[in-house]
């Protein structure tokens, strides 16, 4: 038999393809092995039938448990895929492996760049010029493209006044076909037998589950939202999920569209002079910088970086609310309209990840492990190598500041500032103490409390700590959050 190359359900796109023999595996068992949410299982079984179809009779499909039950004793190839057990796998089964693809860097090109550097030198910010540099991508000759590698000074504006969405036309949504009305029954199927568990609500498909619809989806964010990108990225509105965001990990995630496309297309945008610098370096940074650096990061910081990682000794057990993606009960408008519409879609864009769920979790102590299984399940875009640097890292500072150089909080009045959630919260982003009080407030300074001994020695808090030092209130406020049980 000759070899085929073997593909992963991330591995969708052309870029995956070299023309020869392919093997793609439907694997139940995958499915089974953790509570993901219904949209995630529906846009993976969808793409990779989807793709199926495409590949006609180049491709032998099969149906199995688990993939080693159909891929032990053949002559395999891969490109190396995207997790620690992945790769373990194709290893165990004595697969030709290619260099991973899908990433601007190559592992390589990462480990020269990292080489000699100690975790706590590895700074985004230089990666993503280095990356700039050595592609050459909006730079006139060694200076970046309108003076600046970076203009978030010029973005990071709050939501207009007033304003219930930022006016912008839908963003892409498919449409779904026989495909996915036969992907939905066979979820029903699985769940009702109990071989798997699903969360979140069902509902028509709205992510790119193929390569036509991914490049859609690339052409309306270009010409709809990318002007907007920029300035609202921080942003967020009650009445608008998509503001002015790309919706392009899911795609970018399946490998069905390469981080180079979008990069080239926004660029080329910026040539013909439909969108500005700001908005144009801004996407670019996302993909070629943070993108590239997460994946990295993944496989630099080793297998045991999630379990290893709880610098700031959070213990608290994620809530039913989180569990069960129920916003229903949950008074903080601004945290129940997240949760309510994760439960609805599978997705939030970045700054809600980041300001609303990261910021709650590591003010209440989540256990950064839970939460990162949590995040991966709950998301539409959530795979094993994008979570970590972005959960452990970022959001929770549970790594001790390798990714982040100081913990991601930030009380009610931000919050307030970059959305129109409050308006209509029964609590008051300005009062810590007392009935209304706000629980991001509260929380913001009963979360100093309890890991100050931890992080006193961090320059970039210092002025943080100094603020909760002169509280003349601290004992009251900490006591109120520690016994709270509405929120
Ligand atoms: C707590 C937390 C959880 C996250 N979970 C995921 C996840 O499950 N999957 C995921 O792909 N990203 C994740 N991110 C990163 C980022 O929030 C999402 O990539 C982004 O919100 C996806 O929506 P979008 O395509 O509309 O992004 P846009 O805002 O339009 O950004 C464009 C693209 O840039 C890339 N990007 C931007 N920031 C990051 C980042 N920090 N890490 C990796 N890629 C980035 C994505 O590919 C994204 O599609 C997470 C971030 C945080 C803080
Ligand atoms: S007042 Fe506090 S809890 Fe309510 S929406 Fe604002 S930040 Fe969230």
């Amino acid at each position: 038999m000759p070899v085929s190359r073997f593909l992963f359900a991330d591995q969708l796109g052309p870029h995956f393809d070299d023309g020869g023999p392919l093997l793609m595996v439907e694997a139940a068992g995958v499915l089974g092995r953790h509570p993901y949410h219904r949209a995630k299982a529906h846009l993976i079984l969808s793409a990779l039938r989807h793709r199926v179809r495409e590949l006609g009779d180049r491709v032998e499909f099969l149906h199995a448990e688990h993939y080693r039950d159909v891929l032990a004793g053949r002559d395999l190839e891969v490109v190396d895929p995207t997790s620690w057990g992945a790769r373990a796998l194709v290893r165990e089964l004595g697969a030709r492996v290619l260099p991973s693809r899908g990433f601007v860097t190559s592992e390589v090109e990462f480990a020269a760049w990292a080489q000699g550097r100690p975790p706590s030198r590895l700074v985004m910010d230089q990666f993503y010029r280095h990356v700039r540099t050595s592609t050459g991508l909006l730079m006139r000759g060694p200076d970046p493209e309108g003076g600046r590698f970076n203009f978030d000074h010029d973005n990071r504006r709050p939501p207009p006044k007033g304003a219930s969405g930022l006016g912008l036309p839908d963003p892409y949504r498919p449409v779904e076909d026989d495909i996915d009305e036969q992907v939905r029954a066979d979820l029903d199927r699985l769940e009702a037998e109990g071989r798997i568990r699903l969360i979140g609500q069902d509902g028509p498909r709205r992510f790119a589950a193929t390569r036509a619809e991914a490049l859609t989806a690339l052409a309306d964010f270009v010409e709809t939202r990318l002007g907007d990108f920029g300035p609202f990225e921080d942003a967020s509105l009650l009445g608008d999920d998509a503001m002015a965001h790309s919706r392009l990990s899911v795609p970018l995630n399946l490998g069905l569209l390469h981080p180079w496309e979008v990069i080239d297309a926004v660029v080329a945008a910026y040539r013909a002079g439909e969108a500005p610098l700001q908005s144009v370096e801004a996407v670019v940074r996302q993909i070629m910088g943070w993108r590239d650096w997460v994946w990295h990061l993944y496989w630099h910081l080793g297998e045991d970086y999630v379990r290893r990682s709880n610098h700031l000794d959070a213990q608290t057990p994620l809530p039913r609310e989180f569990l069960e993606l129920d916003g229903r009960t949950v008074r903080a408008r601004c945290l129940s309209h997240v949760l309510d519409e994760v439960g609805r879609t599978g997705y939030a864009h970045h700054i809600q990840r980041l300001m609303i769920l990261g910021n709650w979790a590591l003010q209440r102590g989540y256990r950064p492990a839970e939460l990162t299984e949590w995040f991966t399940n709950a998301f539409v875009d959530g795979t094993p190598w994008v979570m970590p640097a972005n959960v452990v890292g970022m959001s929770q500072h549970a790594d001790g500041g390798i990714v982040a150089t100081k913990p991601y909080a930030s009380g009610g009045a931000y919050i307030s500032k970059m959305s129109d959630y409050c308006g209509s919260c029964t609590f008051n982003p300005k009062k810590r103490l007392g009935e209304d009080a706000c629980p991001f407030t509260a929380g913001y300074w009963a979360f100093l409390d309890r890991v100050e001994p931890r992080i006193r020695g961090n320059h970039r808090m210092q002025q943080s700590l100094a603020g909760l030092r002169r509280l003349v209130d601290r004992e009251a406020v900490v006591e109120q959050e520690r016994t709270r049980t509405e929120w």
